[in-house]
């Protein structure tokens, strides 16, 4: 059996068996792979320290005929400030979650690969759920399924004043297109500037920006609503994002 190494991010871990883990990693060259570490619960084994949701490191597998099997591992970072925050934790789980659900098994993405490593250190940094918002917005660019935000969908005219989206057309809906009986979401011009911004953000040098409370709650209400519409079902780190809201509140 061929052995390979391979840089990664752990998407997803669970306990299994006595002592293992079972790990979805999320390889820049292979995309995403479930495999299993035996005995990394142990605390004296090589694995122990790596085995962690969000861990960034340089994996060595062994491939096998139905799951590979993690030898060795060596940390590029940690993250462990990810794991000690509730609300970095909350978001990057929902980061993680959408990577899982979204990429297919063994497919490379090397550009959601990138995108998610450079959100992970923003995280701790900056406002996490902003952080997490142009995160996402990006990500669902590189699905092939990315939304149009700047034209209507059905008439091709340029979007310039408040607006419509439609889960269902993928995209933006003008006023003199929208159909009485269509579900739609209300997308006001402040929303449509604010969603530029999030899909322009760079990550080695992210501009500062301040938002109204309502157009940021729009603005994840249409992004949420799209990616529940795609993966045909609830992510789960939202109902954790939503308890952390009301503990606050
Ligand atoms: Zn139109």
């Amino acid at each position: 059996m061929a052995q390979y190494s391979t840089e990664a991010i752990l998407l997803a871990v669970r306990n299994w068996g006595e002592a293992d883990k079972m790990v979805t990693f999320f390889s820049r060259d292979l995309g995403k792979v479930t495999a299993v570490a035996y005995g990394c619960r142990r605390p004296k084994s090589p694995l122990a320290g790596g085995m962690q949701a969000f861990s960034h490191l340089e994996l060595g597998v062994m491939a096998g005929t139905h799951l590979d099997t993690i030898r060795q591992c060596e940390t590029i970072t940690s993250f462990k400030n990810l794991r000690e925050n509730l609300d970095a934790m909350a978001y990057a789980t929902f980061l993680t979650e959408l990577v899982v659900e979204v990429c297919p098994e063994r497919h490379p993405e090397p550009h959601i690969y990138d995108l998610i490593v450079c959100a992970l250190e923003m995280l701790s940094k900056r406002n996490p759920r902003l952080v997490a918002l142009a995160a996402a917005y990006q990500l669902v660019e590189y699905t092939g399924y990315q939304p149009v935000y700047a034209e209507c969908v059905v008439c091709g005219h340029s979007i310039e004043t408040d607006a419509f989206f439609s889960f269902e057309k993928g995209g933006a809906i003008c006023k003199n297109c929208k159909l009485p009986d269509s579900e739609l979401i209300d997308m006001p011009v402040k929303m449509q500037g604010f969603i530029q911004k999030l899909l322009e953000l760079d990550w080695q040098d992210p501009a500062a920006f301040s938002i109204n409370g309502a157009v940021l709650l729009q603005t994840e209400k249409l992004l949420l609503g799209y990616l529940v519409f795609l993966i045909e079902k609830p992510l789960k780190s939202l109902e954790f994002i939503k308890q952390l809201a009301m503990l606050k509140n």
